[in-house]
């Protein structure tokens, strides 16, 4: 077991965001988290990351009890994590920025440089490198996300909503980079509105409904779960993955 959150909850004064969720990631998964805008996904994702301590519930990594430790000690295990909203230091280059999570590893700046150069030229930004990263534009950023995560050198990584903003093609291009990050070895879980990345990518998907967990499958079964169209699809949306999977295109 990778990574396992045991009954985890957070409340926010008398509101659970996420209420009593387990979950067990094995080493080599690609799970998909779905729902509603306010569902708890980033709630749960920061559970998880160590930037909320949960109100109750337990968080595992490597079989190592961590609900107790921040985010850098996280990631110092093999946790890493992009933002839903991109966190980039405007003032700093590309690579720089990238180096900030290198340095988790390394405190030798050719070291850190040379682990950042690798992740850019991984996730499509090596031409960039020395630009500042305030001239980055949206899919830029959400690589960049990726790559400062990619550089602390993860067993696992949570992208939240990474390709949220992104043009079909770029998805496409975002759903191939993902390809590669798993071929890599590195396990990962996804927050993502597309349906198409979640149906493409995950081999397991939760969906969350007001902090609950309301099902949990393939993706074939999720988005024909008549809760799952009831609380988040919609019949148009079920229709449409539906058919993607009568053609096998999905
Ligand atoms: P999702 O990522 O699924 O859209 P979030 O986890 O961001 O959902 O939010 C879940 C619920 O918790 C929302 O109703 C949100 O307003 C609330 N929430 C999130 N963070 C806080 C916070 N720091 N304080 C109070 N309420 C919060
Ligand atoms: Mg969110």
């Amino acid at each position: 077991m990778l990574l396992e959150a045991r009954s985890l909850t957070k409340t926010f004064g008398a509101f659970k965001a996420v209420n009593d969720v387990s979950l067990r990631i094995n080493k080599g998964d690609i799970i998909g988290l779905i729902g509603p805008n306010g569902a708890g996904k980033s709630t749960f994702f920061n559970c998880l990351t160590g930037d909320l301590v949960p109100s109750s519930g337990q968080v595992f990594l490597n079989g190592q009890d961590v609900t107790h430790l921040g985010p850098e000690q996280r990631a110092q295990l093999g946790l890493a994590r992009s933002f839903q909203v991109p966190l980039s230091f405007e003032g700093m280059s590309v690579i720089e920025n990238v180096m900030i999570g290198a340095f988790l590893r390394s405190a030798d700046p050719a070291v850190a440089r040379a682990k950042a150069m690798e992740v850019l030229t991984l996730t499509g930004l090596s031409a960039m490198c020395d630009a500042p990263a305030s001239s980055l534009g949206t899919p830029g950023r959400k690589r960049l996300e990726i790559a400062r995560a990619l550089a602390t050198d993860p067993d696992v990584l949570l992208l939240d909503e990474a390709m949220a903003g992104l043009t079909a093609t770029e998805v496409q291009q975002a759903i191939a980079l993902v390809r590669d990050i798993h071929k890599l070895g590195i396990t990962l879980v996804i927050v993502e509105h597309i349906m198409e990345v979640i149906i493409s990518l995950a081999e397991q998907v939760i969906v969350f409904h007001q902090g609950h967990e309301i099902a949990r499958g393939t993706p074939q079964e999720v988005t024909q779960n008549e809760h799952v169209i009831a609380a988040y699809l919609g019949k148009r949306a079920a229709a449409t993955a539906a058919r993607g999977f009568a053609e096998g295109g999905a």
